[in-house]
This record gives C-alpha cells, sequence and structure tokens, in this order.
C-alpha cells in the first residue's frame, strides 16, 4: 500500500493530538491516583519485608545443604584402632613464693617453719600439776591456731630466723627446726615440768633445733651464733652484743652452762636432756630464747596475756 505525503501529515496531527489529550487526561486524574500511589507503596513495603528473610543470594548454591554439613573424614591405618598420645615429659614443679629466697643452696628458714607441732590424734596424756592429776590432749596444729600475732599478722622474733639462716648459709647445712612456736594446749602436751611454766616458746620467742650433718657438733654451732655478731653491720662496735658470757647462776635445766648477751640466751641439751615430746630425737640439740627486742628497746617475758590471748585460733 501506497501512503502519500497528506496521509503523513495526517497520521503526524493526530499523535499531537493523543499526546495532548492524553496530558489532559493525566492532569484530570493527579489528584485521584495520589491516593493509590500510597496503597502502592504500603504493598511493595510489605512485598519487600516478607521476602527479606529469604535464601541468601550471596551464598554459593553449588552447594546442597547435605553437602555442607557432611564434615571431614578421619582417616587412620588399618592396625590402628587406639590414638596413642606421646609419653609425657617430666616437667619441673613450679617453685614456691616463700622456696624461691635461699640461704646459701637450702630455702631459707622463714617463720612458717616456726609452725606448732601440735597433733590431734595424739592420746589424753596424765599429768600432774600443782598436786592434781589432769588429763591433757595435744592441739591440731595449724590447722587449730596461728602462729603469734603481732600488729595484725603472724610474727615471730626476726632476730632467730636471721640466726638460723645464717647458720644455714655458713655450713650449707639444712636447720631443722624440731619446736619453734607452742600453743598452751600443746606447751603443756609437750612438757609440764614447772621449770618450763614460763617458756617462751608460747610467744614466738624461743627456738630448739640441730643442723643436719652436724648433730653432733653443738659447740660448732654456739661459735656459729657468736660469728653472727660480730659479721653483721648493725652490731659493729656495740659490746654487749658482740661479747657473749657463760650463765653461772646454776639455775638452768642443762648441765653446760648457757651462754648469752643482751639479746640472746642460748643453751645446748646434751642426749640426755631436754626430751620432751617435740624433741624425741637422739641428737643434742640448741635452744635459743630471747632477751631483749632490739627494734623496741624492751625486755621480751613471758606473759599469760601473749601466750593464751596472742593468737588466733581458727
Ligand atoms: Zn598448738
Amino acid at each position: 500500500m501506497m501512503i502519500s505525503g497528506i496521509d503523513i501529515l495526517n497520521i503526524v496531527e493526530s499523535e499531537k493530538f493523543i499526546k495532548a489529550t492524553t496530558s489532559v487526561t493525566y492532569n484530570s486524574e493527579k489528584k485521584s491516583s495520589s491516593s493509590s500511589r500510597i496503597g502502592y507503596f504500603l504493598a511493595l513495603l510489605l512485598f519487600t519485608l516478607l521476602t527479606s528473610c529469604g535464601e541468601d543470594p550471596s551464598f554459593p548454591k553449588q552447594f546442597s545443604q547435605q553437602q555442607i554439613s557432611k564434615g571431614e573424614y578421619i582417616y587412620r591405618r588399618q592396625d590402628e584402632y587406639l590414638f596413642r598420645p606421646p609419653p609425657p615429659t617430666p616437667q619441673p614443679l613450679p617453685i614456691y613464693e616463700w622456696k624461691k629466697e635461699l640461704s646459701g643452696k637450702i630455702p631459707a628458714v622463714t617463720k612458717h617453719h616456726f609452725r606448732c607441732h601440735g597433733k590431734g590424734n595424739n592420746p589424753f596424756k596424765q599429768i600432774e600439776q600443782n598436786g592434781e592429776t589432769r588429763y591433757v590432749s595435744d592441739c591440731n596444729g595449724p590447722s587449730d591456731h596461728s602462729l603469734p600475732i603481732k600488729d595484725g599478722q603472724e610474727f615471730v622474733y626476726p632476730i632467730l630466723i636471721d640466726l638460723l639462716n645464717y647458720i644455714q648459709l655458713k655450713t650449707e647445712n639444712k636447720v631443722i627446726i624440731t619446736s619453734g612456736h607452742r600453743c598452751p594446749d600443746h606447751h603443756i602436751y609437750v612438757d609440764n615440768s614447772p621449770a618450763q611454766s614460763y617458756s617462751k616458746h608460747m610467744i614466738g620467742a624461743e627456738v630448739d633445733f640441730y643442723v643436719q650433718g652436724l648433730e653432733d657438733k653443738p659447740e660448732y654451732i654456739i661459735d656459729l651464733i657468736q660469728k653472727y655478731y660480730l659479721d653483721t653491720l648493725v652490731y659493729n662496735g656495740q659490746k654487749d652484743y658482740q661479747q657473749f658470757l657463760r650463765w653461772e647462776k646454776g639455775n638452768s635445766d642443762v648441765i653446760t652452762s648457757p651462754w648469752y648477751n643482751k639479746e640472746i640466751y642460748v643453751k645446748i641439751y646434751r642426749k640426755n636432756e631436754g626430751r620432751n615430746l617435740d624433741n624425741l630425737h637422739t641428737h643434742p640439740y640448741v635452744s635459743i630464747q630471747v632477751r631483749y627486742n632490739k627494734d623496741n628497746g624492751e625486755k621480751v617475758t613471758y606473759s599469760w596475756d601473749k601466750a593464751f590471748r596472742g593468737f588466733y585460733r581458727h
């Protein structure tokens, strides 16, 4: 079919007419369509919300759920039935804080070595005291009570600890404390002799000990104790500390005359002396008492209050 030039003009004119008509229609319907647009957006929002929890499109689709949960195979040899871990290698034990400090090659003596040696499973003991027969029981040691308390802390006179560490340092042998602090229960159980009624063991101011390897040389230990005062700077030039005298009064419970200076009083118990429950070993032993507290300038004496109320009972 042939289209003439007049026809083309008609078509163009009719298109212009249609566009104009549409524009008029659109303007007239603009107001009525605004309410339907809100409804459209609401529907779109609902659709988005409903479809947003669906499958993650970024997840690779080539793996099925069954394939993903399959895990890894554990391969083992045909003759292997049990997994054998490598044999453990021995590790050195960690050192306790209080053992880190040494005197020579030996762990240092600390106040903890002075704890009461009472044992709760010891049987009742019959004793004679002030003309009466009594039955006494031992304490249960450190699980029953503390060391003597001073300023809120467990306390043993420092000179005793310093002397024992000096002896360990010089001899390179271990000091064995056979009796340090004794609570009154343990003390009466160990030794109820009248001579020991006011023992300074009960206030942390007395210690009984011997030295391993030098058990039969207590005089050598006495020499070392005297040497400590000559070697230690704070006693330099102080004659009443550096010069020891012998106690000749005869009111002690040992044959060998004790030694003393301003600060301490030292005794040797021979093999047949001083065999109380804490010292049932067969060695001679040395006992040191504190006489004078250099730190506060006071005499160190036993008192009932310090002995019976000076420590915590658990
Ligand atoms: Zn005790």
